[in-house]
């Protein structure tokens, strides 16, 4: 079918590439494969404008899409509040469904986590944890000076320059220096492919030891915080044995640092639970969000921390225009109600259970997957050239079983050595299978193709 679009397409094309800076994307690859241009979606379809249509199984390629497209509810929630009033800006000025939304956070954040500040965006939100963390310390006196943080090898903590500072993504990260200075990096508890080839427990338990370690070599009274994502994204999934985040916990309060959990990607139910820190029994001081908070409805972001914390800061020092913009706060209430009514969390436990059963079953006999890991909506299928050594590819076969999924119809990412799947909470049985289908296909095409059998 020959649309209106169709004729448009070179058009738009073209006026892309003439005027959009695309970021992340290298510029010959843009030359090569174009872009996609998008023109609606409905559930977890999505059409582009040459109309090929798509299973999205990424949730967006952000990961924030967890209510799928064209939800008319969060939509009429939106424009209701943009009609009556849109935005009055920040500081001793704010809105009722701002009060409501920093009330009902209050209900679903571990702990004590009761008070919050809004942004737009997760890097803004880790900005604003990290200002807090440095705020807190300066303010108690205990330890005034305290500016240092530490981080992960492999975080990304966001595009910002506070946060690309403590950010180790190797895409990102080689950026001009300095950056912003104080921040050191230590391992990170990957599962499967660990450095020194030790099992999962020993390698999180060093890797807790090696915090204690940098604490000593950087100084405790000089250390702000310690910020870590609950489950990493790079390397896919990398999801730490349940002793990890107690360990760290410990460290960080022994040694007075801020815990801050960065649950940009993991908040408000891609995990099964609201924010993934409480399946490791643990209560951050602060925790970063942002993402499916509006399910990408429009930007929203927040941060979190205990009354403690806020209380010791005579006044914060941050700002952002957008801060609790009323759009966004009714989005967020609304996306969140729609969560509790519908079940989502524990409609994404059962079926991330679902899921890793059925990529273990269809996937586990190619001779190019290493490992099938992940937890509620959130899933990523780690690939070897050698079972027995574990050795990643080091060449495009990750990306060309991602094309493979994409030419037949369904989106997912390559990261690191991995083929993430982290589908809208609201996916139905039938479209997780479709998607297991589709990578079993694909990476048994490639397997072959490569060699492999
Ligand atoms: N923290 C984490 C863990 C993230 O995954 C991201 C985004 N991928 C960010 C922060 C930054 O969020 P944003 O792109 O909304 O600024």
């Amino acid at each position: 079918m020959t649309t209106q679009s169709d004729s448009n397409l070179p058009a738009l094309l073209k006026s892309a590439l003439d005027h959009m800076i695309i970021p992340i994307v290298s510029q010959s690859e843009i030359a090569t494969n174009g872009l996609s241009i998008y023109a609606r979606g409905e559930g977890c379809r999505l059409w582009t404008e040459d109309n090929r249509e798509y299973l999205d199984m990424l949730g967006s390629p952000t990961r924030a899409n967890t209510l799928g497209y064209g939800n008319q509810e969060i939509a009429k929630a939106v424009y209701d509040q943009l009609v009556n009033v849109h935005f009055v800006g920040t500081a001793a000025n704010t809105t009722e469904p701002a009060i409501r939304l920093a009330e009902k956070l209050s209900e679903i954040l571990p702990g004590d986590l009761s008070r919050i500040f809004f942004v737009s965006t997760g890097s803004e939100a880790v900005e604003g944890a990290l200002k807090l963390a440095k705020q807190y310390h300066q303010a108690k006196g205990k330890k005034p000076r305290a500016y240092k943080v530490i981080s992960r090898w492999n975080a990304y903590h966001g595009a910002t320059m506070g946060c690309l500072s403590v950010t180790d993504w190797l895409p990102v990260r080689n950026i001009p220096d300095p950056r912003v200075p104080g921040n050191s990096f230590i391992p990170s508890p990957t599962r499967y492919r660990n450095p020194f080839g030790v099992t999962d427990e020993v390698w999180a338990e060093m890797c807790a030891t090696y915090l204690e370690k940098q604490i000593e070599l950087e100084g405790p009274e000089n250390i702000a915080a310690f910020i870590g994502e609950p489950i990493m994204q790079a390397h896919g999934v990398q999801i730490p044995t349940q002793n990890y985040w107690r360990r760290v916990r410990e460290i960080c309060t022994k040694h007075d640092i801020l815990l801050i959990c960065d649950e940009v990607i993991t908040g408000f139910g891609r995990t099964g639970t609201w924010f993934a820190s409480e399946q490791f029994g643990i209560v951050p001081d602060i925790i970063t969000m942002a993402k499916a908070m509006s399910a990408g409805y429009v930007p929203a972001g927040a941060v979190a921390t205990r009354p403690e914390i806020a209380d010791a800061i005579p006044m914060y020092r941050n700002v952002h225009t957008y801060s609790g913009h009323a759009g966004a706060m009714a989005a967020s209430l609304k996306v969140i109600e729609i969560k509790e009514r519908e079940g989502l969390l524990s409609k994404a436990r059962n079926n991330g259970v679902y899921l890793q059963e059925a990529l273990r079953s269809a996937l586990g006999s190619s001779p190019i997957v290493g490992e099938v890991r992940g937890i509620g909506h959130w899933h990523a299928i780690d690939f070897t050239s050698d079972k027995a050594t574990k050795a990643p590819f080091e060449d495009e076969t990750v990306k060309a079983v991602m094309n493979s999924m994409h030419e037949k119809g369904v989106l997912v990412t390559a990261i690191g050595h991995s083929i993430e799947m982290s589908p809208p909470l609201i996916a139905s049985r039938e479209e997780l299978d479709k998607a297991v289908e589709v990578a079993a296909a694909a990476i048994d095409e490639v397997s072959k193709a490569r060699g492999f059998g």
